[in-house]
């Protein structure tokens, strides 16, 4: 079993059982592994095979590689994916990572199975270190600027030690000269240290913060204050010294004040580990929420705040913090959004999207906050940014309440699917406001007997009858006709054509007597519905284009009392709307009738109060066909 040369709680930490199986073969590692000791051969590994495609999507390989088998050959248990142990070289030597001592392979094969998770190696390109440290732990990555670092800094980082997670610091360059260059207190400029404890010691009668840090190549260390040898330590009581285990190792290990830290060091980097990736129970752990979701052109895709007509479609996670952390009056929390596989897409052009969130005071009620909402409320937070990183996480103080979390692009239209986690110190309840399904319909109007006629209505009476025919009754295909006549005159709207089928579906859902046909009593709903929906669709064609826009339907539904989940909204977009993302009338009749007759029959069929429905196959079918 290869070690990482990390902080210690990095091997203490193996990937949970359940993890996910990735191989095509369905088989996991263990599966694989069998069969290879069964067979007696090494693994080769058809997903990911030792030739060009899994180097490049795009570049040409300058010089022929020849993908190797090290001869120390170990695999890394550590991550279920499985990669064969075939690596791609040039002259004997490893093309990519490779470590110091050239018979160590487990970071190039790391580096493989790292590579084969995102569809090749020059997909990892531009990646950074805590993207590959997020993917190998499943943990939450922040930054801190040691000159912008928050007042409570020091307690942030021993919290996050006490939590198990994973500290790197560094001093920036200003060009490629500096790296690795030794600065005369003996730090090396544009490398990665670990941080490994944080301690106070009483020095001088005065409380001295110190924190240790680590040079991971074991040697080359801090030699001013309080560094291994210097004179501030014979002035600290043995007790101190003990428990800070102070000897004068060369071990690349050492301590310093915080304050010359703060100064030396220019970022510090902390990736936050879910409670799943801990083993210790001692450890302190942060409470987790996850969201999974996605941004749909037409229904989800709503960019940032700087395009309020759409801003509101985005979806929204309600926050309900009810506990403050341990002594304070507020509430910390560690909000992250990745938008996913982006860079396994990188073969396929796509580049990561510019994303963020904001977060909002709720009004108190669950639903879906409407345009007007973000008008009049101004976020209460923000992510720093929105930028095309893979992830965006930003830590904030909040008093306790409910809040609503808006995740998006920054421009309005772009898809991916985004994975929201919400890291908090005490428990916190987030629930998805878009999952729910609530339907309020008008209560059928009851056709009128014949006597209650008005003068209006005999008229109409006599218009039924030019429809009809002599049977007194409109067949589907009496209907398709004067329809299309009728609406094809309007100017007002953009009207196709009616197809018969949609106009079965109309009877379908009008057609109270059960004959398949529109009795005059029937006919005279169906006219008056026929008005609301035309009026409906004049009034959400905010822009008088004619059409109904996806987000002028959406609010439209809304008000016909249609409260959709975002999935449900998106098959609609995707069944009715061009490319343009438009519905004109008919598409939009037909959307509405299919809704109102889909929810009819549910509320006719269901149990008292139950919001379910049992059905068979034979009468599942059946009710498809009238639907
Ligand atoms: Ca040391
Ligand atoms: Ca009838
Ligand atoms: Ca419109």
């Amino acid at each position: 079993m290869p070690y990482l040369h990390g902080p210690p709680g990095l091997q203490a930490h193996p990937v949970p059982q359940n993890a996910r199986t990735t191989h095509s073969s369905g088989q996991s590692f263990e599966q694989l592994r069998q069969g290879s000791l069964q067979t007696g051969s090494l693994f080769e590994d058809v997903d990911f095979p030792a030739n060009n495609t899994s180097l490049f999507y795009s570049e040409r390989s300058q010089v022929p590689f020849e993908w190797k088998r090290p001869g120390f050959w170990q695999h890394s248990e550590w991550l279920d994916v499985v990669i064969d142990d075939r690596l791609p070289t040039f002259r004997g030597r490893l093309v990519f990572l490779h470590s110091a001592d050239h018979t160590e392979f487990w970071s190039a094969l790391l580096e493989k199975a790292y590579a084969k998770l995102n569809g090749s190696y020059e997909a990892l390109k531009g990646g950074s270190t805590l993207e590959a440290m997020e993917d190998f732990t499943g943990g939450v990555a922040e930054t801190f600027l040691t000159r912008e670092a928050p007042q409570d800094f020091y307690t942030i980082l021993g919290k996050a030690l006490k939590r198990g997670s994973l500290l790197g610091c560094s001093m920036d360059i200003r060009n490629a000269a500096e790296s690795e260059a030794r600065t005369p207190f003996g730090l090396i400029k544009g490398h990665a240290y670990t941080i490994t404890g944080l301690d106070q010691v009483d020095f001088r009668g005065q409380k001295i913060e110190l924190i240790r840090v680590r040079n991971p190549w074991g040697q080359v260390e801090w030699n001013g204050p309080w560094s291994d040898s210097s004179p501030e330590w014979q002035s600290v009581g043995l007790a101190d010294q003990k428990r800070l285990c102070h000897a004068a190792l060369d071990d690349g290990e050492f301590w310093m004040a915080f304050q010359d830290f703060r100064a030396h060091f220019d970022k510090v980097e902390v990736c936050n580990l879910s409670p799943d990736a801990l083993q210790e129970d001692a450890l302190h752990r942060w409470e987790v929420a996850v969201h999974q979701g996605s941004w749909v052109r037409g229904s989800t895709a709503g960019g940032c705040r700087n395009f309020l007509d759409t801003f509101w479609t985005n979806p929204q996670i309600k926050l309900s913090l009810t506990e403050k952390d341990e002594g304070q009056e507020e509430c910390t929390l560690l909000v992250a959004l990745m938008q996913k596989d982006r860079r396994k897409l990188k073969r396929f052009g796509a580049d990561m999207l510019t994303i963020g969130y904001a977060i909002y005071q709720s009004p108190g009620n669950d639903e879906h906050l409407d345009k007007d909402f973000f008008r009049y409320h101004a976020s209460l937070a923000r992510s720093k940014t929105f930028i095309n990183l893979r992830e965006v996480s930003d830590r904030f103080r909040l008093p306790p309440g409910e809040y609503i979390l808006v995740p998006s692009t920054f421009e309005p239209h772009q898809e991916a699917d985004f994975c929201l986690r919400i890291f908090s110190e005490k428990k916190a309840i987030s629930r998805d406001l878009d999952g729910t399904v609530d339907i309020n319909l008008p209560e059928p109007s009851q056709p009128k007997p014949p006597e209650q006629e008005t003068e209006e209505e005999q008229q109409f009476r006599a218009l039924f009858q030019r429809i009809a025919g002599e049977d007194m009754e409109v067949t589907a295909e009496e209907l398709e006709y004067v329809l299309n006549a009728v609406l094809q005159k309007r100017k007002d709207l953009k009207f196709k054509k009616l197809s018969l089928i949609s106009c079965r579906n109309i009877i379908s859902l009008m057609d109270t007597s059960g004959n398949g046909k529109l009795e005059f009593s029937e006919f005279l709903v169906f006219w008056d519905r026929l008005k609301q929906w035309i009026n409906l669709f004049i009034q959400f064609d905010v822009d008088k284009s004619g059409t109904m826009s996806s987000y002028e339907l959406r609010t439209a539904l809304r008000a016909a009392g249609f409260q959709l989940s975002s999935r449900l909204l998106q098959l609609i977009i995707l069944r009715y709307a061009d490319e343009g993302l438009q519905l004109d009338l008919d598409d939009f009749l037909n959307c509405l009738v299919r809704l109102e007759n889909a929810s009819r029959v549910f509320q006719a069929l269901r149990m008292k109060n139950k919001d379910f429905i049992h059905l068979n196959i034979n009468e599942f079918i059946n009710l498809t066909m009238n639907i």
